[in-house]
């Protein structure tokens, strides 16, 4: 199977079996570093490329992909996690549930580690703000899940109880909450709707004060349910895209796909990922989506208020809203520069703005044992993913239990 630039990447590939080692192999490691150098030469300028997805993230630190790449070329981290732009108002929300109202919140375990805007009392280290499981700490029922289907579960086991999903994700997390949601949830079970639609927020960066990337590697898993004729505005804005998969081969011709664009001087929507993607998508999944949900404004913590870019409960799904049926519990940040803790460069870092080794936080107050900011708490977070794989080098300091904080290499 030839690649259309020129490479077989599909050599060793035994029919429609997908063996990972294939789109692992060295060799076709070795070929796409050398063809992404021979172009990166041809354009003879520094590059910046942007992804937005936290499992890209994780792969390109695994992998050390960065170190392969030459050094005109940057790839950044846009807005890659869900948990991490979600806004802050969602998480204060859900401890209210949990604290004041007496409902059992749920949600995947990253989530409940995510520090809202309400300041932990009695909190030594500075500006440090409660989650979930501050909320549990102090009596509330939070309990970490694997699914909505778990939660709705335990609501058909405690029908006495109030249950609530923290529903929070990009494209391919909502697809279950509709699925969930259209085969009929438990009367007492109810979601906070905090789910993310993904090309608005793409539509919106190259807008922005600053920003300033050639092109985006699209997120695989995401287009496979949208397809990926909603990044057509991409190419119109004049950015290269692609849709990328997610072992190394997949990343590395994508990215060389991009720099191919840039180098012809003719921006398209590619698909990279052509094993899983289909143009228009998954049909039967986006149908059951729009049955349930439709279109809303939504704020991406430290991005923008971005239209469209949020998924709401059509009027016939309202009662499975914890907003409407809690409507006392909700709460509103009135100051968004208080969307993070004070110090925290994570709004910086979701725009690509900044590298999370720029945060003088990162490695020292903040780490994944104990994140201060958004991006440091899921695995999808950007600095956490930095920290797990050191990505900056020499850059983390390791504090002991004396206190110590000697620098360490990485
Ligand atoms: S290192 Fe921590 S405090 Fe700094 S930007 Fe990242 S998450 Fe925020």
């Amino acid at each position: 199977m030839s690649d259309q630039n020129g490479l077989d990447v599909g050599a060793g590939v035994s029919g429609a079996v997908f063996r990972p080692g294939d789109y692992r192999a060295a060799t076709w490691v070795r070929a796409l570093a050398d063809r992404i150098a021979e172009t990166a030469a041809r354009l003879d300028r520094p590059v910046k490329l942007m992804h937005i997805c936290g499992t890209h993230e994780h792969e390109i630190g695994r992998y050390g992909l960065r170190d392969l790449l030459p050094d005109t070329v940057e790839v950044l981290a846009g807005p890659v996690c869900p948990v991490c732009v979600c806004d802050s108002n969602w998480i204060d929300l859900a401890i209210g549930l949990a604290v004041d109202e007496g409902v059992v919140v749920t949600s995947f375990g990253d989530m409940l580690a995510v520090p809202g805007t309400v300041p932990l009392r009695g909190e030594a280290r500075g500006d440090v703000r409660m989650s979930l499981l501050d909320a549990r700490a102090r009596g509330g029922d939070v309990r970490a899940v694997t699914s909505i289907f778990e939660a709705a579960r335990i609501a058909s086991e405690r029908p006495e109880r109030q249950v609530v999903f923290f529903s929070v994700g990009f494209e391919t997390t909502v697809v279950a909450t509709a699925a969930v949601l259209l085969r009929g949830a438990p009367p007492n079970f109810s979601i906070i709707e905090a789910n993310y639609y993904t090309p608005p927020a793409t539509h919106l960066l190259p807008t922005l004060p600053g920003f300033d990337v050639d092109g985006f590697l699209l997120p695989g898993h995401a287009t496979a349910i949208t397809g990926t004729g909603v990044y057509r505005h991409l190419p119109e804005q004049g950015l290269a895209c692609a849709v990328a998969g997610f072992e190394p081969v997949d990343i590395l011709l994508a990215v060389l796909e991009l720099l191919e664009q840039l180098a012809r001087g003719r921006p398209r929507l590619a698909n990279r990922y052509r094993r899983v993607v289909a143009p228009e998508g998954n049909l039967r999944a986006l149908s059951e989506l729009v049955r349930v949900f439709g279109p809303t404004a939504m704020r991406w913590r430290g991005v923008a208020d971005i239209p469209a870019s949020g998924y709401r409960l059509r009027p016939a799904y309202r009662s499975a809203s914890a907003q409407a049926r809690f409507p006392g519990a909700a709460s509103a940040t009135p100051d968004r520069v208080r969307e993070h803790p004070a110090g925290c460069r994570c709004a910086d870092v979701t725009l690509g703005l900044a590298r999370p080794d720029a945060c003088a936080l990162f490695g020292t107050r903040c780490s994944p044992d104990n994140p201060y900011g958004p991006c440091m708490v899921s695995h999808e977070g950007t600095c956490r993913a930095w920290h797990l794989y050191g990505t900056a080098r020499g850059r983390l300091r390791v504090e002991t239990a004396g206190g110590s904080d000697a620098h360490g290499t990485v």
